[in-house]
């Protein structure tokens, strides 16, 4: 799919200014330009464009209004401008109606929603995604709703919003269910991705024994459901298994370094467990299970303030805010884009493999490194959009919270010999764009 070659004032533009439109083109790590997103294996199509992708996060679900306050008299530049935008995605355009004057926006039920792949009954799944809500569930739920499966999402948004997914509220394949993962629930599917658990070290111990509670209940309940329903099961399970790793980069048979009564226990014991309980199912009761091993992962729609150093760094970067590194900066850790990450899931879960696999990005920064980089791509895209920066934020040290990991890097040797996945965003491309996000959001208000 082609980029737009038109080119909007930024006045006409309330999320993104005509220059960052403009340097949308992002280069894979072999320097080719990356167009589409998922993949063709294992006689599975999943492949999307990446404009398509890209039109549920970074452009906005409502028209502008230059009027003053009066939903009805919707001005015809702005909606011009607006459908010009969207292009060959204009059937995206909600009447949602946005006021810049009053900062409110008048929500109207959409009229109609991003086209999706029309499959056979055979071939469409009837998917249940736990926590889709969230960050990731929601970049996952865009991906399966667009390839035309039915989707389910269950969740009690502790730190997920309604919003992430609301584009996709009324589509006949998609319901939104609220419901905690501690309690039973009960529907029929065929794929269940389990991802409902907090991520963040700040979200998950605001309450450890509910994090335990719900890596453990929760994954039992959704355990027990693919046992009746027959469903194959995927648990997004993480890096923090390995705890503060004593092998390095960290391979899927490495049994891992955790401290089981430390700050972080209740999350990274918790998945422990969830990993032994997915095994147990498969044992015993012949489950079809997968399992993701996620290493730091970050894109749009992560939550601003929940804490973790990507969100941190670019939302104090764009504010003048100086960058907080904990400790000396030296500890590493691996970022990897949202939509590999995604690509990951989907291909596990339609491969043969049962096995745990590491899913994460090999490249390693210092922490103080990455501030370095989150700093430099933020004055670059704000020199793209003709900022003048008051000043150049610096890097301040504060106290390393108890338990941090020292290092952290995936081995995704398994990944590519059993899913032929390897990750295509470098990481300043995936910079680049979460930042115009966060951008975005700022200008319109909503961060
Ligand atoms: P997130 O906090 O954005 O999303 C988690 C979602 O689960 C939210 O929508 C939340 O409301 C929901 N949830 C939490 N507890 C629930 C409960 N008891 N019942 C129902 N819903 C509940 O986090 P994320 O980054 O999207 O992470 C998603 C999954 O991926 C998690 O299982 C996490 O452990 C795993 N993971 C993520 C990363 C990462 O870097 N993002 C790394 C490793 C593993
Ligand atoms: N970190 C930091 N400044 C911040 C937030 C986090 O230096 O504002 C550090 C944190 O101490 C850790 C790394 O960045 O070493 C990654 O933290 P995050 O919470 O994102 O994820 P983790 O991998 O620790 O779960």
């Amino acid at each position: 799919m082609s980029r737009p070659s038109f080119s909007l004032p930024p006045s006409d533009l309330p999320n993104m200014t005509a220059s960052s439109v403009d340097a949308i083109r992002t280069l894979d790590k072999n320097g080719k330009e990356i167009t589409s997103v998922g993949f063709e294996r294992f006689g599975f199509d999943c492949e999307v464009p990446l404009d398509v992708v890209r039109a549920l996060y970074l452009r906005p679900h409502y028209v502008m209004t230059a009027s003053s306050g009066n939903d009805e008299a919707l001005d015809t530049k702005e909606a011009d401008a607006h459908a010009r935008f969207t292009q060959g995605h204009a059937a995206y355009q909600s009447k949602s109606i946005f006021h810049p004057e009053t900062q409110s926006i008048s929500y109207t039920t959409l009229s109609r929603f991003p086209p999706v792949k029309l499959l056979a009954p055979s071939a469409r799944k009837r998917v249940l995604v736990t926590g889709g809500a969230g960050f990731v569930g929601s970049h996952l739920v865009d991906r399966l709703m667009l390839l035309g499966h039915e989707v389910t999402v269950l969740d009690n948004f502790f730190t997920g919003s309604k919003t992430s997914v609301s584009h996709w509220v009324g589509h006949p394949n998609f319901e939104l269910v609220r419901h905690d993962v501690v309690e039973p629930f009960m529907i029929e599917c065929d794929q269940i991705y389990h991802l409902a658990c907090p991520a963040s070290p700040v979200h998950y111990q605001f309450n450890a024994v509910k994090t335990i509670k719900t890596s453990f209940q929760g994954t039992l309940n959704m355990l027990g459901l693919a046992k009746r329903t027959k469903a194959r099961f995927l648990l997004t399970s993480t890096s923090e298994v390995y705890g503060d790793p004593e092998v390095h980069p960290q391979p899927e048979d490495y049994w891992g370094h955790v401290n089981p009564i430390g700050p972080r226990a209740c999350y990274d014991e918790g998945k422990r467990v969830a990993e032994t309980l997915t095994y147990g199912f498969h044992n015993q009761d012949n489950v079809n299970v997968r399992v993701a091993r996620i290493f730091n992962t970050y894109g749009p729609r992560m939550n601003p303030y929940d804490g973790r150093v990507v969100s941190n760094f670019i939302v104090q970067a764009l504010r003048g805010q100086d960058l907080t590194v904990y400790g000396d900066g030296s500890q590493t850790r691996s970022f990897q884009y949202i939509h590999d990450l995604v690509d990951g899931l989907i291909a596990l879960m339609n491969s043969d493999e049962t096995r745990p696999v590491n899913i994460g990005n090999g490249d390693e920064f210092t922490i103080l490194e990455f501030a370095t980089l989150v700093r430099d791509i933020v004055e670059k895209v704000q020199k793209e959009d003709g900022v003048k920066l008051e000043r150049r934020v610096q890097i301040i040290h504060e106290g390393l919270p108890q338990d941090d990991p020292q290092k952290r890097r995936p081995d995704t040797t398994r990944a590519k010999a059993s899913l032929d996945w390897q990750p295509r965003w470098t990481v300043r491309m995936g910079l680049e764009e979460m930042v115009r996000y966060y951008k975005a959001k700022m200008a319109e208000g909503s961060l």
